[in-house]
């Protein structure tokens, strides 16, 4: 491999652009570039159909929908997630004035650890926010058993979890709401976008108000809502990406298979998730460095950088060390160990439609080699 060609962890996938132009004269000659216009209609219904859930709300972004997610369900107190992810999670708690509890994961999955909720519930918590972290999916049926117990909503944030499916259909459709995001970063882009996945008409009818400054018609304003609104130029694109996510999730599952055979007998280096029943997106490709390996995660981290191969220590640091948060009761290192070591031992290696084979046997090589 030359070293001028560097490999990013992440590469968004791009259609031809020829292929856009037709959706860039329609918004043209009909002069509609926002609204919930024609593409946004478009792009809401083709979506749901091809995820197979009855009712979406496009986003400008994701972290507008988690935002809005919590709005809607007027979820107030505290909150039980996970330090185990990217921040807005947390953030968009904070955006609502609501307290997080941070809750270990557990150490197979890095999913928030069912068996640990219990113990974090307090007198005010309202609701659990887990996170299908690299779109594995989390333990469904204990999560919902624990919110009916002690009468919780869920809320999933979904960010990664775009295609993936158990063994009776989307796994978005668990839950009070799923929400997605569409970030150029993201196994399905429309540069900058997200939704939230609702289960009925009159909740996404809610959310739609809140997305449009809370407005229902001309005279009518019902509630605080803001602008999170998509806009005809980012719903007509992913109109065209959704011609083309099959092949490129058909390209990522490939080389997720062609890493797992590669690393398979290195010694201290873990690839996370499994096939089975589940349909797996293979949005990242995370490894875990144990202890045994011939070398740091770090290390390994900079001796990969100095290769050009930009791999991500997808997550580190975990969100409850971060200022804002780490004066809670619950951001103890002792309170979240298996988050914390997971943290430290974490590589998300480059997975994207466009990484051929051979930088796939090349990075594989190097770790080998140790
Ligand atoms: C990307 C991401 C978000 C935020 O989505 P944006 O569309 O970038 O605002 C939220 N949660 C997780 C877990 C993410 O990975």
């Amino acid at each position: 491999m030359k070293n001028s060609d560097p490999i990013y962890v992440t590469r968004p996938f791009l259609p031809p652009l020829e292929e856009f132009i037709p959706y860039l004269s329609e918004i043209w000659a009909g002069k509609t570039l926002t609204n919930c216009g024609p593409f946004h209609q478009q792009f809401e219904k083709a979506l749901c159909e091809y995820l197979g859930v009855e009712h979406i709300a496009l986003f400008t972004n994701g972290t507008l929908a988690l935002i809005t997610a919590l709005q809607a369900l007027r979820i107030s107190g505290s909150v039980i997630t996970t330090p185990y992810s990217f921040v807005a999670t947390t953030h968009s708690l904070l955006w609502n004035g609501i307290r997080p509890i941070f809750s270990d994961v557990d150490p197979v999955t890095l999913n928030l650890d069912p068996t640990k909720i219990e113990a974090a519930i307090t007198a005010d918590t309202t609701a659990i926010f887990p996170v299908h972290c690299y779109g594995h999916p989390c333990e469904v049926e204990a999560i919902r058993k624990i919110a009916e117990k002690y009468d919780l909503k869920v809320i999933y944030d979904a960010a990664h979890a775009f295609g993936v499916e158990d063994a009776d259909g989307s796994i978005l459709r668990h839950g009070d709401l799923s929400i997605l995001s569409f970030h150029a970063t993201k196994v399905f882009n429309t540069f900058e976008g997200g939704a939230i996945v609702c289960p009925d008409l009159q909740t996404k009818q809610h959310i739609d108000h809140l997305k449009n400054f809370g407005i229902t018609d001309e005279v009518s304003v019902v509630a605080a809502g803001f602008n999170g609104k998509m806009s005809e130029l980012n719903a007509s694109f992913g109109l065209l990406q959704l011609q083309h996510i099959d092949g490129v999730l058909t390209r990522r599952r490939e080389i997720d298979s062609r890493y797992r055979i590669l690393l398979k007998d290195v010694k201290g280096i873990r690839c996370l998730g499994k096939s089975g029943e589940l349909v797996a997106n293979c949005a990242y490709f995370p490894i875990l460095i144990e202890s045994d390996y011939t070398m740091s995660r770090d290390l390994l981290f900079k001796m990969l950088a100095d290769r050009h191969i930009f791999a991500r220590r997808y997550f580190y640091p975990l969100i409850s060390d971060l200022p804002m948060y780490r004066d809670l009761l619950s951001a103890s290192r002792s309170n979240l160990s298996v988050a914390g070591d997971a943290a430290s031992r974490v590589l998300c290696l480059p997975i994207y439609p466009d990484l051929r084979d051979e930088q796939v046997d090349a990075i594989a090589a190097i770790i080998k080699r140790g």
